[in-house]
C-alpha cells in the first residue's frame, strides 16, 4: 500500500513500481520492493493487528497491492506456529515449533508468494502469466489465475509429483511437462514469453512473490508476541521465503517493533542437490548450479538459484549455515513428525527436523534455545514416496 519504488539487491538501479518489471535492467539481478515505513506507521501498528483478517493481508501497509478490489485471496497465510512438544522432548528441546504451512490454499506456503504476485498482476491489467515450477509454484499459480480469471501457463519437470500436475489441470492451467528441471522449465518460459505475451512469475524474477513470503517473518515476531526465535530452519530451493523473512525482519527493526538481534538462519537442502550448502561451505558469494541434481524433495529440486547471493549474505550474517540432508533420512523423518505430532509433512518439512538432529548432535544448536521448523507443504501431495 506504501510502496514507492523496486530497487536492485545488487547495484541498487532504481526501478519503477507502476508498471510490471521482472530483473534489474542493468545488471540481470533480482528486485526489492520498498515501502514509506513512515507513512505505513500511521496505521500500521501492533496494536492495529489485533483485530484484523486472519490471513497474510492483515500486514496491507507492508504489501505491495494498492487497491482493495486487486487483492486476490483464498484466505492465505496466518498459519499456526505449533508447539512440538512430544517431538521436542526426544531431544531434551523445551521451545521446538513448526510453522505448519501445510494449511495454507494449495496444501504449501507456495500460496503466500502467488496471491501477491497475482494481486500485482491484476493490478497492472496482466492476463497471462506463466511460471516454471517444481510443482507446488504451480498448483498455487493454477489457484489464484483460476480466481482472477487470468490464464495460468505452468511448466513443470515430468517427474513432478502426480498432486500437483492434477491440481493444475483441474483448475483450468495450461501445463506443459517437460524432460529436465525447473531450470530447463524456466528456459522454456523464457524463449516462448515475448511471442505468447505471457508476464514471466518466475521465482525472484518477478518482484512480489517475496513481498508474500516475507509475511512469514511477520507472523513469526507476531505469533512469538513480537521475539524472535533463536533459530530457524528453512528448506531452501530458490530461498524466496528464506530471503523475504530477512527483508521482513529488517523492515520491523525499522518500524520499531524489533531489535537488531536476528534468528540464525540455516538453510536446508538435499544431498542430491546442494548448490546453497556447497557454496556457503567453500566460502563463495555466488552458487555454482548442482550438476545432476535429484532428490524426491521437489521444492529442493532447484540446482541454480538466481538470489543465491542474497541467502548466502543472510545466513552469513545471521550466525546460521547450510546443512544437507538425504532423501532417506526425510522419509524416515516424515514418520517421526507424523507419528509424534500428528502433523504429516512434505518431505521437505521432514528435511529440517533430520537437519535439526543434526545440529544438535554437533551442538550448533543448544536444547534451551526456541528453534523454528518449516513445514512448507502437505505429504498428502507426496504420496508417490510411499508407495501411492
Ligand atoms: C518451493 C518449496 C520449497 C522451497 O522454497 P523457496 O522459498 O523457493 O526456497 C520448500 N518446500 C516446498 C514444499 C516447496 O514447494
Ligand atoms: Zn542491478
Amino acid at each position: 500500500m506504501h510502496l514507492t519504488h523496486l530497487a536492485c539487491t545488487a547495484c541498487g538501479k532504481e526501478h519503477d513500481a507502476h508498471v510490471p518489471q521482472n530483473l534489474c535492467k542493468t545488471c540481470g539481478k533480482p528486485l526489492f520492493a520498498h515501502y514509506d515505513l513512515a507513512a505505513a506507521a500511521q496505521t500500521f501498528t501492533k496494536d492495529a493487528l489485533r483485530t484484523r483478517v486472519k490471513s497474510l493481508w492483515r500486514y496491507r501497509e507492508v504489501l505491495p497491492v494498492k487497491n482493495e478490489a486487486d487483492i486476490v485471496t483464498l484466505g492465505e497465510g496466518w498459519t499456526p506456529l505449533l508447539p512440538a512438544p512430544r517431538l521436542g522432548a526426544k531431544h531434551g528441546l523445551k521451545k521446538l515449533f513448526i510453522k505448519d504451512e501445510a494449511q495454507n490454499p494449495t496444501g504449501s506456503f507456495k500460496a503466500r508468494g502467488m496471491t501477491a504476485a497475482v494481486s500485482m498482476a491484476r493490478q497492472f491489467g496482466l492476463k497471462k502469466l506463466a511460471v516454471p515450477s517444481a510443482g507446488n509454484a504451480a498448483g498455487a499459480l493454477a489457484a489464484y489465475a483460476a480466481r482472477a480469471g487470468m490464464e495460468a501457463h505452468i511448466f513443470m519437470p515430468r517427474d513432478t509429483p502426480r498432486a500437483n500436475v492434477i491440481e493444475c489441470e483441474q483448475m483450468g492451467a495450461h501445463v506443459t511437462l517437460i524432460d529436465g528441471l525447473i531450470t530447463d522449465c524456466g528456459a522454456e518460459v523464457a524463449k516462448r514469453k515475448a511471442a505468447e505475451g505471457w508476464f514471466d512469475v518466475s521465482t525472484l524474477k518477478e518482484p512480489y512473490r517475496a513481498e508474500g513470503k516475507k509475511t512469514l517473518g511477520y507472523e513469526l515476531a507476531e505469533q512469538l508476541d513480537w521475539t524472535l526465535p533463536d533459530v530457524i530452519l528453512y528448506p531452501t530451493g530458490g530461498g524466496t521465503g528464506l530471503i523475504g523473512m530477512w527483508k521482513a525482519f529488517d523492515e520491523m527493526e525499522r518500524l520499531g517493533w524489533i531489535g537488531a538481534k536476528r534468528p540464525r538462519m540455516f538453510t536446508v537442502q538435499a544431498t542430491g542437490c546442494q548448490p546453497i550448502v556447497r557454496a556457503f561451505e567453500s566460502g563463495e558469494k555466488f552458487a555454482a548450479e548442482h550438476v545432476g541434481a535429484h532428490t524426491r524433495a521437489s521444492g529442493l529440486r532447484v540446482p541454480k538459484a538466481i538470489g543465491d547471493f542474497i541467502m548466502l549474505d543472510a545466513l552469513r550474517a545471521s550466525g546460521g549455515g547450510a546443512i544437507a540432508v538425504t532423501d532417506e533420512e526425510m522419509i524416515s523423518c516424515t514418520k517421526e513428525v507424523g507419528a509424534t505430532e500428528g502433523i504429516f509433512p512434505a518431505p521437505e518439512g521432514a528435511a529440517c527436523y533430520a537437519a535439526l538432529k543434526t545440529l544438535l548432535a554437533a551442538g550448533t544448536v543448544r536444547p534451551d534455545e526456541a528453534i523454528v521448523l518449516f513445514n512448507t507443504s502437505t505429504g498428502l501431495k507426496y504420496l508417490e514416496c510411499y508407495g501411492g
